[in-house]
């Protein structure tokens, strides 16, 4: 069926129309305006309308790449019904390298907000109404907090079978069946009734090739699920994502400076040594244990640790750990990018495997 035309913003765009909008957030008081800039793309054929927004936490910035290289794919001009891509929600935090923003809330922890709120509140409340409210589907693009790194992962409520389907088609080795945390977008969108599924990659105020790559393989991979983009005539056969049901960090028992031993998507068995703290002024050596058998999917990047600090994220299974270890490392071997010299490069300057 043709698609009707969609509006946003106070903008209506038309079936088979693209178009970039401001919507305008608070003013500054240097008189500056803030806008949150929007992408639509909306197809001839009507369809689900997909969200995909980056940048609530505005030092994480691989989904803004991720949406970047979304947008130049030339099959979204085929696509049936509506992205709405938005690669900065939090622009203030973007522009000085903060998960914050300048009131010191986090945005992802104001939803639903309210007009009449803190800042903070006020553009959780635009993006609820401007953007979810408008939307049938939602991709929040996250990653680790700063000094941590966390192994591409899909955090969602699998106790829907729509949002199942999203996350098993994003195709990655590790998705977490995670609880909603309050006030944050995942909440607000799962109120409204909008399945959305948190991918969660690499660290803050860095990119990373990988998670990048990933990122942009499972949003394709939901949009052929939703019937937004064709399926694959002959799909190459993966092997379906193992559910983990049950993370938990592991804890410094001590202060001291840490050698991590086990690398992200590494595993952990039980009993064995994840890490060394050191006490940087003595001789002492105290040791960091695996509780359970489980593997790696977030560290910090933080030699200098607290006693209590959360080390390393592990992530636990039902069955054997090693079927998850495997698919963790054909991911790893897929996705890598070849910087041998003489590989010819891709339109991103990237070897082109
Ligand atoms: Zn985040």
């Amino acid at each position: 069926m043709r698609s009707k035309p969609f509006e946003i913003g106070g903008h209506v765009i038309q079936p088979g129309e693209q178009k970039t909008i401001d919507i305008p957030l608070a003013a500054m008081a240097t008189h500056n305006t803030i806008d949150m800039t929007v992408h639509v793309i909306h197809g001839k054929q009507e369809g689900p309308r997909l969200f995909i927004s980056a940048a609530i936490h505005g030092d994480e910035l691989n989904g803004v790449d991720i949406i970047r290289r979304m947008l130049k794919q030339k099959q979204l001009k085929r696509i049936k019904g509506t992205i709405i891509a938005i690669p900065v929600v939090n622009v203030h935090g973007f522009i000085t390298h903060s998960r914050y923003l300048p009131d010191g809330r986090d945005l992802n922890r104001s939803f639903p907000g309210s007009s009449k709120g803190s800042l903070a509140g006020r553009m959780a409340n635009t993006f609820l109404k401007e953007i979810v409210q408008k939307c049938t589907h939602g991709i929040d693009l996250h990653t680790a907090a700063r000094h941590r790194d966390n192994l591409p992962q899909i955090r969602a409520d699998l106790s829907s079978e729509v949002v199942k389907a999203m996350a098993l088609k994003f195709e990655l080795p590790v998705i977490i069946d995670s609880k909603i945390r309050d006030g944050s977008l995942r909440q607000a969108a799962g109120d409204a009734g909008i399945p959305i599924i948190l991918y969660e990659a690499g660290e803050a105020l860095r990119f990373n090739e990988v998670a990048i790559r990933a990122g942009l393989r499972g949003i394709i991979g939901v949009m052929r699920e939703l019937g937004m983009l064709p399926s694959l005539k002959k799909k190459e056969v993966s092997k379906p994502s193992i559910v983990s049901t049950n993370t938990s960090w592991v804890r410094a028992p001590y202060s001291g400076i840490l050698r991590a031993l086990v690398p992200l998507g590494g595993k952990a068995e039980k009993g064995s040594i994840l890490g060394v703290i050191a006490d940087p002024l003595g001789e002492n050596e105290y040791q960091v244990v695996a509780p359970e058998d489980g593997i790696v999917i977030g560290r910090t990047n933080l030699p200098l640790v607290y006693e209590g600090d959360a080390l390393f994220h592990l992530a636990y299974y039902h069955q054997k750990v090693d079927a998850v270890l495997d698919q963790v490392e054909s991911f790893q071997e897929k996705l890598e990018p070849d910087y041998s010299m003489n590989a010819p490069l891709d339109p991103e300057g990237f070897p082109i495997q």
